[in-house]
């Protein structure tokens, strides 16, 4: 089990929700959703666990736990930690989402989205796991593993 997951793949909260209605879906078309209030802003998770799953860094908006599928019979879960699964298409293999299995919440690669909200990358995470053969321009919220992981710590009870 890798120790580099995290609980939260974003920084975004509800507080920062769109209330605009966003529909995605994937490659092949086979499973699709509809989103009450995406994120607008876009994280960057750099962890070796993104990496390995995407073969690169994900980038991806926080659609809370009102999400719907259609399709659901060809969504296959990979249990990735404790505390998180991921999501895939069985018939195209696009990634569909990261969930917290503690309240349900989806992370959801922003590729997948066919409208919604103006998004923008807004912060990225794990940012000392970033390989050094690429660099984001754009100008954002950085966190260390260590400050996510002090994060979720101080949001417990
Ligand atoms: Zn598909
Ligand atoms: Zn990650």
């Amino acid at each position: 089990m890798s120790t580099n997951e995290t609980p939260t793949h974003t920084t975004s909260t509800a507080q920062n929700a769109s209330n605009e209605e966003a529909n995605g879906q994937c490659l092949c078309g086979a499973v699709s959703f509809t989103c009450s209030s995406p994120s607008p802003g876009v994280g960057a998770c750099h962890c070796s666990t993104c990496q390995g799953w995407g073969g690169g860094p994900l980038l991806a908006v926080d659609c809370g736990s009102d999400i719907a599928f259609q399709g659901a019979g060809h969504i296959s879960i990979y249990a990735s930690s404790q505390w998180a699964e991921r999501a895939f298409c069985q018939v195209c293999g696009s990634h569909l989402f990261y969930r917290l299995k503690h309240d349900g919440k989806h992370i959801v690669p922003v590729g997948l989205f066919r409208d919604g909200p103006a998004f923008h990358l807004d912060h990225q995470i794990f940012i000392d796991e970033k390989p050094d053969y690429f660099s984001f321009a754009n100008v954002t919220h950085n966190m260390t593993g260590a400050e996510v992981f002090a994060q979720v710590q101080s949001e417990q009870p």
